[in-house]
């Protein structure tokens, strides 16, 4: 007989793009006993819920939930209730997943357009202003914190210029959101979601979203449905919102987690969360540069929650990866397409972003390291 215990045994300190590790808090609160998801505890649960996104996403959004799913289930609910056939869209590409935010925009309107910057450098707010000038698009969509190169893209500009052109902004924070600042209503962001297993420190699973009143406008006045049931945001906002209609069983677990990180994100405070993650990540850049390595990024566009470093010269990528992983359960993550073999990533994210990880990747790191 296998025992829960045997699932995995090896527990990994998770230092990847994600997942990021979890609070036993949140893990004590998924074990509590599941309740029916029409029941009064329940929707007491959504409500709590929902007040403390607000404060995370830092708006006012009435329409603010989370979506059964993974980060790419918000993506996919951002772009397909917000685009019909025909629409324009403008996709900011800089990275991986603007990419898949492209994919995914092409199965509902066929007129993408896309305004692309070098991997490792941030999309420049004159590129949109020139696309947007050339012709209005609907959407324009981009992501803060962009994991396959490590770039914390700046947004004031870039909302400033959208809203100007008559657009409404996207903008992913899978891997940013609670890591990082980002106020969702000063910036003037229409449309935001996030991921639960990066900053937020829950497993995988949950998708939280917001929705500004000049998004909801639009979603209002769509010719046709939605081309998903499933993450349409009108029919599920009929169950988060009063009339507490049935649309789908809520993930009761996911949402016990997430209540619970939620509340440790609130009694810690964005700010002070903020500045840990700040704190994890000068130091891990420190090091890294006192091992001798290169950072990627500049420091004026780096992501303090996810770090991409050059793979030294004469260091095997794959075997100190995999020496790293097997022999002492650490877990980084290698480069994305054409940065494969060529950088590692590193993700201080939620629970993860402490010194004590930081001080043993280093120590490890330079056992590893060719001198
Ligand atoms: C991880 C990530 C996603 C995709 O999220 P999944 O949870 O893997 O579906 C999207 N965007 C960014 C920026 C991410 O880091």
């Amino acid at each position: 007989m296998t025992h829960a215990a045997d699932i995995i045994s090896s527990p990994r300190l998770l230092l990847g793009p994600g997942p990021s590790m979890v609070h036993p808090r949140v893990l004590r609160a998924m074990a509590t006993p599941p309740v029916g998801h029409m029941d009064p505890q329940f929707f007491a649960i959504m409500d709590e819920t929902q007040a403390l996104l607000r404060q995370l996403f830092q708006t006012t959004n009435r329409l603010t939930f989370t979506l059964p799913g993974t980060g790419s289930a918000g993506m996919e609910a951002a772009l397909l209730n917000f685009l019909e056939a025909g629409d324009s869209a403008l996709i900011c590409v800089a990275g991986f997943f603007a990419e898949r935010m492209v994919e995914i925009a092409g199965r509902a309107t066929t007129d993408v357009r896309r305004v692309d910057a070098p991997w490792g450098q941030p999309i420049r707010p004159e590129q949109v202003e020139e696309a947007l000038r050339a012709r209005p698009a609907k959407i324009v969509a981009i992501v803060h914190g962009e994991t396959s190169t490590g770039v914390r893209q700046p947004l004031a500009d870039i909302a400033d210029i959208a809203h100007r052109y008559g657009a409404l902004l996207l903008v992913d924070t899978v891997a940013s959101l609670g890591g990082v600042d980002l106020p969702v209503d000063q910036t003037g962001i229409d449309i935001c979601y996030t991921g639960s297993q990066k900053c937020l420190s829950v497993p995988p699973g949950l998708a939280p979203i917001t929705v500004g009143p000049r998004a909801e406008e639009v979603l209002r006045a769509r010719k046709t449905k939605v081309q998903t049931w499933y993450l349409d945001l009108t029919l599920i906002q009929k169950y988060w919102g009063t009339d507490r209609a049935y649309h789908h069983t809520g993930p009761i677990n996911m949402q016990y987690a997430m209540l619970e990180a939620l509340r440790m994100v609130a009694d810690e405070g964005l700010l002070a969360r903020f500045e840990r993650h700040a704190a994890a990540a000068q130091m891990l850049w420190d090091g890294l540069e006192a091992l001798g390595l290169k950072l990627f990024v500049p420091v004026e566009n780096r992501l303090a929650t996810l770090t991409t470093v050059l793979v030294p010269e004469g260091a095997d990528d794959v075997a100190i990866r995999r020496q790293l992983l097997l022999d002492y359960n650490i877990e980084i993550a290698a480069g994305l397409g054409q940065y494969k073999g060529k950088l590692w990533r590193v993700g201080l994210m939620g629970y993860s972003a402490r010194p004590e990880n930081v001080a043993t990747l280093l120590g490890v790191l330079a056992r590893l390291l060719p001198r």
